[in-house]
């Protein structure tokens, strides 16, 4: 009985790292994404792994980086201790310029501009707050600081909205097949908010992150009827 048990937990065990995996098929091959904790994840596509914003959760058993994207100067997106536990000789690093002051070894990217590399193309876009703060007239994410991304990869176009409130450059983002949109307060912005957003934007597929202390089914709600494929999954499961 206690065997059989223990295979059963087994099981479970190993059933989890593989339900964190998110495969979307494109004209250059599978884009696997591997969620890692809150705003942390992995892409992996044509060989080469790319981070975003590597920070929280645990990184053993990860391959290193090719590329790491960072969106801002907070701890749960920009964490220099988490950055070289990815990192390996040659890995690259974009990042806007506030965070380039941090993290020496980033190539700066701004909103607006368009990068190559290697069969992606990057794009930097706007995050920021409209009216949420630390204090009055104070902002928590300042536009032109931080960077969301827009990643294309075979024909397929991928956003991470990093932090930020339901902006109109966020609304008016087009073709996107997969996004994935931040909520929490006081930080960003609250899941009715978020999937005003997303109706707006209307991506193919949307996956909430960088969503602690969040009523995912608020998110939901406000997405039925969209025909946007709303896909909620754990972002917490270790934490
Ligand atoms: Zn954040």
């Amino acid at each position: 009985m206690r065997r059989f048990a223990a295979s059963l937990f087994l099981a479970a065990a190993v059933a989890l790292p593989a339900s964190a995996v998110e495969t979307f098929n494109t004209s250059a091959g599978p884009v696997k994404i591997t969620i890692i904790q809150h705003a942390s994840l992995m892409i992996e596509a044509g060989g080469k792994i790319i981070y975003l914003d590597p920070s929280q959760g645990s990184y053993e058993g990860l391959p290193a980086a090719d590329l790491i994207l960072i969106t801002d100067i907070h701890g749960d997106h920009m964490d220099p201790k988490s950055i070289a536990k990815v990192s390996k000789t040659g890995t690259e690093i974009l990042a806007p310029s506030a965070v380039a002051a941090t993290v020496t070894a980033a190539k700066v990217i701004s909103n607006g501009e368009t990068q190559k590399w290697e069969q992606w193309t990057i794009e930097a876009v706007p995050m920021y707050n409209l009216t949420r703060g630390p204090a009055p007239g104070k902002l928590f994410h300042d536009k032109g600081r931080g960077n969301g991304y827009l990643l294309t990869y075979g024909g397929k176009r991928f956003y991470f909205s990093g932090d930020t409130e339901n902006i109109p450059e966020m609304r008016a983002l087009k073709n996107i097949d997969v996004a994935f949109v931040c909520m929490n307060l006081p930080y960003t912005m609250p899941p009715d908010e978020a999937a005003q957003g997303v109706r707006a934007m209307h991506p193919k597929v949307v996956y909430p992150y960088h969503y602690r202390g969040s009523e995912l089914s608020i998110f939901q709600k406000g997405l039925e009827g969209s025909g946007v494929d709303v896909r909620l999954r754990d972002w917490y499961a270790k934490s």
